[in-house]
Protein backbone atom coordinates (compact mmCIF):
# COMPACT_ATOMS: atom_id res chain seq x y z
CA UNK A 1 0.00 0.00 0.00
CA UNK A 2 1.42 3.40 -1.18
CA UNK A 3 1.08 6.20 1.72
CA UNK A 4 0.03 10.22 1.38
CA UNK A 5 0.74 12.88 3.27
CA UNK A 6 -1.62 16.16 3.14
CA UNK A 7 0.30 19.12 2.25
CA UNK A 8 -0.65 22.64 1.44
CA UNK A 9 -0.38 24.06 -2.26
CA UNK A 10 0.92 28.02 -2.07
CA UNK A 11 0.04 30.20 -4.89
CA UNK A 12 2.90 29.83 -7.35
CA UNK A 13 3.79 33.40 -7.67
CA UNK A 14 4.56 32.83 -11.73
CA UNK A 15 1.71 30.62 -12.15
CA UNK A 16 -1.72 31.83 -14.36
CA UNK A 17 -4.95 30.68 -14.34
CA UNK A 18 -7.69 31.38 -16.57
CA UNK A 19 -11.42 30.62 -15.62
CA UNK A 20 -13.12 31.29 -19.42
CA UNK A 21 -16.77 30.16 -18.85
CA UNK A 22 -17.61 30.23 -22.58
CA UNK A 23 -21.42 30.85 -21.71
CA UNK A 24 -23.85 30.33 -18.89
CA UNK A 25 -26.28 27.97 -20.56
CA UNK A 26 -26.59 24.85 -19.35
CA UNK A 27 -28.99 21.45 -20.18
CA UNK A 28 -28.96 20.82 -16.39
CA UNK A 29 -30.72 22.72 -12.85
CA UNK A 30 -28.34 21.43 -9.93
CA UNK A 31 -29.25 22.19 -6.61
CA UNK A 32 -26.55 23.97 -6.08
CA UNK A 33 -25.12 26.01 -9.11
CA UNK A 34 -23.28 28.93 -9.00
CA UNK A 35 -24.25 30.76 -12.19
CA UNK A 36 -25.77 33.73 -11.78
CA UNK A 37 -27.48 35.18 -14.95
CA UNK A 38 -28.53 38.06 -13.55
CA UNK A 39 -25.22 39.39 -12.91
CA UNK A 40 -23.18 37.13 -16.04
CA UNK A 41 -26.12 37.63 -18.45
CA UNK A 42 -27.50 34.50 -20.71
CA UNK A 43 -25.13 34.74 -23.79
CA UNK A 44 -22.45 32.27 -25.78
CA UNK A 45 -19.35 34.14 -26.82
CA UNK A 46 -19.27 33.37 -30.34
CA UNK A 47 -16.28 31.90 -31.77
CA UNK A 48 -14.44 35.32 -33.17
CA UNK A 49 -14.41 36.37 -29.29
CA UNK A 50 -13.61 33.22 -27.83
CA UNK A 51 -10.25 33.40 -30.19
CA UNK A 52 -9.94 37.10 -29.28
CA UNK A 53 -10.46 36.80 -25.49
CA UNK A 54 -8.04 33.49 -25.64
CA UNK A 55 -5.35 35.84 -27.43
CA UNK A 56 -5.75 38.44 -25.21
CA UNK A 57 -4.73 36.21 -21.86
CA UNK A 58 -2.41 33.83 -23.72
CA UNK A 59 1.06 34.42 -21.98
CA UNK A 60 3.48 31.73 -23.18
CA UNK A 61 6.58 32.30 -21.60
CA UNK A 62 4.54 31.74 -18.41
CA UNK A 63 2.71 28.64 -17.38
CA UNK A 64 -0.80 29.65 -17.89
CA UNK A 65 -3.23 27.29 -17.26
CA UNK A 66 -6.71 27.42 -18.85
CA UNK A 67 -10.15 25.61 -17.72
CA UNK A 68 -12.43 26.21 -19.94
CA UNK A 69 -16.76 26.34 -18.02
CA UNK A 70 -19.93 27.42 -18.40
CA UNK A 71 -22.98 26.70 -17.83
CA UNK A 72 -21.71 23.25 -19.49
CA UNK A 73 -19.42 24.30 -21.56
CA UNK A 74 -19.37 21.08 -24.42
CA UNK A 75 -23.09 22.59 -25.58
CA UNK A 76 -21.04 25.48 -27.40
CA UNK A 77 -20.61 24.09 -30.70
CA UNK A 78 -16.94 25.77 -31.19
CA UNK A 79 -15.53 24.55 -28.22
CA UNK A 80 -12.90 21.64 -30.10
CA UNK A 81 -11.95 25.12 -32.12
CA UNK A 82 -11.14 26.88 -28.55
CA UNK A 83 -9.16 23.93 -27.03
CA UNK A 84 -7.18 24.10 -30.17
CA UNK A 85 -6.40 27.38 -30.52
CA UNK A 86 -5.46 27.84 -26.98
CA UNK A 87 -2.62 24.83 -27.87
CA UNK A 88 -1.72 26.96 -30.47
CA UNK A 89 -1.80 29.93 -28.32
CA UNK A 90 0.90 27.92 -25.65
CA UNK A 91 -1.16 27.53 -23.42
CA UNK A 92 0.52 25.01 -20.94
CA UNK A 93 -2.61 22.88 -20.07
CA UNK A 94 -6.11 23.32 -21.38
CA UNK A 95 -9.10 21.56 -19.08
CA UNK A 96 -12.65 21.16 -19.51
CA UNK A 97 -15.26 20.96 -16.76
CA UNK A 98 -18.30 19.36 -17.80
CA UNK A 99 -21.36 17.78 -15.86
CA UNK A 100 -20.60 14.63 -18.26
CA UNK A 101 -23.40 14.94 -21.05
CA UNK A 102 -20.13 15.71 -23.73
CA UNK A 103 -22.70 17.50 -26.51
CA UNK A 104 -21.30 17.85 -29.70
CA UNK A 105 -19.74 14.70 -29.91
CA UNK A 106 -16.28 16.55 -28.15
CA UNK A 107 -14.85 13.20 -27.77
CA UNK A 108 -14.21 12.82 -31.63
CA UNK A 109 -13.18 16.09 -32.21
CA UNK A 110 -10.52 16.41 -29.81
CA UNK A 111 -6.99 14.53 -28.75
CA UNK A 112 -6.00 13.29 -25.39
CA UNK A 113 -2.65 15.49 -25.45
CA UNK A 114 -4.82 18.65 -26.13
CA UNK A 115 -7.11 18.64 -22.96
CA UNK A 116 -7.68 16.72 -19.75
CA UNK A 117 -11.53 16.28 -18.67
CA UNK A 118 -13.15 17.35 -15.58
CA UNK A 119 -16.42 15.94 -14.94
CA UNK A 120 -18.86 16.71 -11.65
CA UNK A 121 -20.41 13.89 -9.52
CA UNK A 122 -21.49 14.39 -6.49
CA UNK A 123 -22.38 11.38 -5.09
CA UNK A 124 -21.23 7.61 -5.78
CA UNK A 125 -25.10 6.50 -6.40
CA UNK A 126 -27.64 7.59 -8.66
CA UNK A 127 -29.27 7.83 -5.01
CA UNK A 128 -27.16 10.60 -3.76
CA UNK A 129 -26.11 12.16 -7.12
CA UNK A 130 -29.75 12.92 -8.66
CA UNK A 131 -31.27 14.10 -6.41
CA UNK A 132 -28.78 17.12 -6.42
CA UNK A 133 -27.83 17.16 -10.33
CA UNK A 134 -30.66 15.73 -11.80
CA UNK A 135 -32.38 12.58 -12.86
CA UNK A 136 -30.51 9.82 -14.67
CA UNK A 137 -27.10 12.04 -14.77
CA UNK A 138 -25.12 9.47 -12.44
CA UNK A 139 -25.37 7.20 -15.80
CA UNK A 140 -24.91 9.55 -17.77
CA UNK A 141 -21.87 10.92 -16.26
CA UNK A 142 -20.23 7.19 -15.23
CA UNK A 143 -20.69 6.20 -18.89
CA UNK A 144 -19.21 9.35 -20.52
CA UNK A 145 -16.88 9.12 -18.41
CA UNK A 146 -15.78 5.34 -18.87
CA UNK A 147 -15.81 6.37 -22.69
CA UNK A 148 -13.29 9.39 -21.93
CA UNK A 149 -11.03 6.96 -19.96
CA UNK A 150 -11.14 4.10 -22.78
CA UNK A 151 -10.13 6.68 -25.09
CA UNK A 152 -7.19 7.88 -23.86
CA UNK A 153 -7.79 11.24 -22.11
CA UNK A 154 -6.92 12.06 -18.57
CA UNK A 155 -10.05 12.13 -16.80
CA UNK A 156 -10.62 14.23 -13.23
CA UNK A 157 -13.61 14.71 -11.02
CA UNK A 158 -14.80 17.39 -9.22
CA UNK A 159 -17.13 16.40 -5.88
CA UNK A 160 -18.85 19.36 -4.42
CA UNK A 161 -19.77 18.68 -0.83
CA UNK A 162 -22.35 19.87 1.67
CA UNK A 163 -24.67 18.34 4.29
CA UNK A 164 -26.52 16.19 1.61
CA UNK A 165 -23.61 13.70 0.03
CA UNK A 166 -20.79 14.52 3.35
CA UNK A 167 -21.81 10.91 4.48
CA UNK A 168 -21.74 9.60 1.51
CA UNK A 169 -18.02 11.24 0.21
CA UNK A 170 -15.99 8.07 1.48
CA UNK A 171 -18.11 5.80 -0.90
CA UNK A 172 -16.71 7.91 -4.05
CA UNK A 173 -13.24 6.84 -3.46
CA UNK A 174 -13.71 3.05 -4.93
CA UNK A 175 -15.65 4.47 -7.51
CA UNK A 176 -13.69 6.80 -8.92
CA UNK A 177 -10.63 4.18 -8.69
CA UNK A 178 -12.65 1.81 -10.95
CA UNK A 179 -13.88 4.44 -13.32
CA UNK A 180 -10.16 5.62 -13.95
CA UNK A 181 -9.94 8.94 -12.43
CA UNK A 182 -6.70 10.64 -11.98
CA UNK A 183 -7.47 13.28 -9.96
CA UNK A 184 -10.15 14.22 -7.12
CA UNK A 185 -11.07 17.69 -6.53
CA UNK A 186 -13.38 17.58 -3.50
CA UNK A 187 -14.97 21.20 -3.30
CA UNK A 188 -16.59 23.26 -0.15
CA UNK A 189 -20.52 24.20 -0.87
CA UNK A 190 -20.08 28.43 -1.53
CA UNK A 191 -22.64 30.86 -0.31
CA UNK A 192 -22.57 31.19 -4.39
CA UNK A 193 -25.96 31.41 -6.58
CA UNK A 194 -28.53 29.26 -6.04
CA UNK A 195 -26.61 28.13 -2.39
CA UNK A 196 -27.19 31.81 -1.09
CA UNK A 197 -30.55 31.42 -1.66
CA UNK A 198 -32.01 31.43 1.95
CA UNK A 199 -33.46 28.49 3.14
CA UNK A 200 -30.82 26.36 1.10
CA UNK A 201 -28.58 25.62 4.31
CA UNK A 202 -26.36 23.06 2.26
CA UNK A 203 -23.04 24.19 3.82
CA UNK A 204 -21.02 21.93 6.25
CA UNK A 205 -19.38 22.86 9.15
CA UNK A 206 -15.44 23.28 9.87
CA UNK A 207 -15.95 20.24 12.00
CA UNK A 208 -17.64 18.10 9.97
CA UNK A 209 -15.39 18.90 7.32
CA UNK A 210 -12.32 18.24 8.89
CA UNK A 211 -13.74 14.80 10.12
CA UNK A 212 -15.05 13.20 6.66
CA UNK A 213 -12.74 15.08 4.19
CA UNK A 214 -8.70 15.01 4.71
CA UNK A 215 -9.68 11.19 5.64
CA UNK A 216 -10.75 10.60 1.84
CA UNK A 217 -8.32 12.42 0.46
CA UNK A 218 -5.67 10.69 2.23
CA UNK A 219 -7.41 6.79 1.20
CA UNK A 220 -7.93 7.98 -2.27
CA UNK A 221 -3.97 9.03 -2.79
CA UNK A 222 -3.79 5.64 -1.21
CA UNK A 223 -5.30 3.95 -4.69
CA UNK A 224 -3.27 6.05 -6.69
CA UNK A 225 -5.36 9.30 -7.12
CA UNK A 226 -3.96 12.74 -6.66
CA UNK A 227 -6.57 14.47 -4.49
CA UNK A 228 -6.97 18.50 -3.93
CA UNK A 229 -9.35 20.45 -1.66
CA UNK A 230 -9.40 23.75 -0.19
CA UNK A 231 -8.00 24.60 2.90
CA UNK A 232 -10.30 26.35 4.56
CA UNK A 233 -9.33 27.17 7.79
CA UNK A 234 -5.71 28.28 8.52
CA UNK A 235 -3.34 26.59 11.05
CA UNK A 236 -1.84 28.56 14.28
CA UNK A 237 1.23 29.16 12.38
CA UNK A 238 0.26 29.53 8.83
CA UNK A 239 0.41 33.11 7.17
CA UNK A 240 -2.85 34.18 5.38
CA UNK A 241 -2.48 35.43 1.40
CA UNK A 242 -5.39 36.65 -0.41
CA UNK A 243 -4.97 35.22 -4.09
CA UNK A 244 -6.38 38.85 -5.18
CA UNK A 245 -2.94 40.32 -4.44
CA UNK A 246 -0.02 37.14 -4.90
CA UNK A 247 -1.47 35.31 -7.46
CA UNK A 248 -2.61 35.71 -11.30
CA UNK A 249 -6.54 34.26 -11.64
CA UNK A 250 -8.90 35.22 -14.07
CA UNK A 251 -12.92 34.32 -14.21
CA UNK A 252 -14.10 35.56 -17.44
CA UNK A 253 -17.60 35.59 -18.17
CA UNK A 254 -19.58 36.22 -21.70
CA UNK A 255 -20.62 39.58 -20.74
CA UNK A 256 -17.24 40.95 -20.66
CA UNK A 257 -16.56 40.72 -16.81
CA UNK A 258 -13.43 39.21 -15.42
CA UNK A 259 -13.03 38.97 -11.76
CA UNK A 260 -10.13 37.99 -9.32
CA UNK A 261 -11.86 36.19 -6.80
CA UNK A 262 -14.59 33.77 -7.57
CA UNK A 263 -16.39 34.61 -4.03
CA UNK A 264 -17.00 38.31 -5.81
CA UNK A 265 -18.95 36.88 -8.97
CA UNK A 266 -22.29 37.64 -7.01
CA UNK A 267 -22.19 41.40 -7.08
CA UNK A 268 -20.87 43.86 -10.01
CA UNK A 269 -17.41 44.22 -8.32
CA UNK A 270 -15.12 43.12 -11.20
CA UNK A 271 -12.09 44.92 -11.12
CA UNK A 272 -11.25 44.09 -15.03
CA UNK A 273 -13.23 43.90 -18.15
CA UNK A 274 -13.06 43.09 -21.72
CA UNK A 275 -13.75 46.42 -23.86
CA UNK A 276 -13.77 46.75 -27.19
CA UNK A 277 -11.24 43.58 -27.39
CA UNK A 278 -8.76 45.36 -24.91
CA UNK A 279 -8.60 44.30 -21.01
CA UNK A 280 -9.51 47.53 -18.55
CA UNK A 281 -9.48 48.12 -15.03
CA UNK A 282 -12.57 49.09 -13.75
CA UNK A 283 -12.84 52.41 -11.44
CA UNK A 284 -14.40 53.21 -8.10
CA UNK A 285 -15.10 50.12 -5.46
CA UNK A 286 -13.82 46.71 -6.88
CA UNK A 287 -13.01 43.60 -5.53
CA UNK A 288 -9.04 45.16 -5.77
CA UNK A 289 -9.87 47.62 -2.68
CA UNK A 290 -11.36 44.77 -0.79
CA UNK A 291 -8.39 42.56 -1.31
CA UNK A 292 -5.89 45.40 0.25
CA UNK A 293 -8.06 45.10 3.39
CA UNK A 294 -6.70 43.49 6.37
CA UNK A 295 -8.28 41.78 9.18
CA UNK A 296 -7.82 39.35 11.54
CA UNK A 297 -10.27 36.98 9.84
CA UNK A 298 -8.18 36.15 7.38
CA UNK A 299 -10.46 36.44 4.24
CA UNK A 300 -12.23 39.50 3.66
CA UNK A 301 -14.65 38.26 1.38
CA UNK A 302 -15.59 35.41 3.80
CA UNK A 303 -16.03 38.12 6.57
CA UNK A 304 -18.46 39.75 4.36
CA UNK A 305 -20.84 37.11 2.63
CA UNK A 306 -19.84 33.95 5.62
CA UNK A 307 -19.79 35.57 8.79
CA UNK A 308 -21.58 32.92 10.29
CA UNK A 309 -17.90 30.61 9.49
CA UNK A 310 -16.47 32.24 12.00
CA UNK A 311 -16.27 32.06 15.86
CA UNK A 312 -14.67 34.54 18.55
CA UNK A 313 -12.97 34.39 21.89
CA UNK A 314 -14.33 36.83 24.71
CA UNK A 315 -12.48 39.02 24.04
CA UNK A 316 -13.58 39.30 20.26
CA UNK A 317 -10.71 37.15 18.69
CA UNK A 318 -11.52 35.19 16.26
CA UNK A 319 -10.84 31.29 17.12
CA UNK A 320 -9.85 30.84 13.33
CA UNK A 321 -8.38 32.51 10.22
CA UNK A 322 -10.20 31.48 6.79
CA UNK A 323 -7.82 31.05 4.23
CA UNK A 324 -8.28 32.25 0.77
CA UNK A 325 -10.80 29.61 -1.10
CA UNK A 326 -8.52 29.36 -3.44
CA UNK A 327 -5.87 27.59 -1.15
CA UNK A 328 -5.32 23.90 -1.59
CA UNK A 329 -4.40 21.10 -0.01
CA UNK A 330 -3.01 18.03 -1.30
CA UNK A 331 -2.62 14.22 -0.57
CA UNK A 332 -0.60 12.27 -3.32
CA UNK A 333 0.03 8.73 -4.16
CA UNK A 334 3.19 8.00 -2.22
S1 LIG B 1 -23.84 21.42 -14.43
FE1 LIG B 1 -22.82 23.24 -13.55
S2 LIG B 1 -23.67 24.96 -14.67
FE2 LIG B 1 -25.02 23.22 -15.04
S3 LIG B 1 -26.63 23.43 -13.51
FE3 LIG B 1 -25.04 22.06 -12.68
S4 LIG B 1 -23.68 23.41 -11.50
FE4 LIG B 1 -24.93 24.72 -12.84
S1 LIG C 1 -11.34 34.41 -1.49
FE1 LIG C 1 -10.73 36.02 -0.05
S2 LIG C 1 -8.55 35.80 0.13
FE2 LIG C 1 -9.15 34.70 -1.76
S3 LIG C 1 -9.01 36.16 -3.45
FE3 LIG C 1 -11.08 36.32 -2.63
S4 LIG C 1 -10.97 37.95 -1.11
FE4 LIG C 1 -8.87 37.31 -1.49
Amino acid sequence: MTTAAIRTVHFRPRERNVFFHLLTGCNLACRHCYINSEQHGRQMVDRQTMAAWLRLFAAPDRETNLILLGGEPTLHPDLAYGVKTARNLGYSTVTIDTNGYLFHDILEKISPEEAVLSFSLDGPTPEVNDPLRGAGVFAVCTANLKKAVARGFTVSLICTVSRLNLAHLAKMVPLLAELGVSRFFIQVIGLRGKSATPGNELQVSFAEWLKVVPEVAANAARLGIHTIFPKVFLDAGESFACAGRVAENYFIFPNGRVYRCPLCEDFPVHSLEIKDGLLVERPGLTEERLFQLEIPEGCVMNRLLQPGNLDYDATGKPLHRVSCCLLKQEARPG
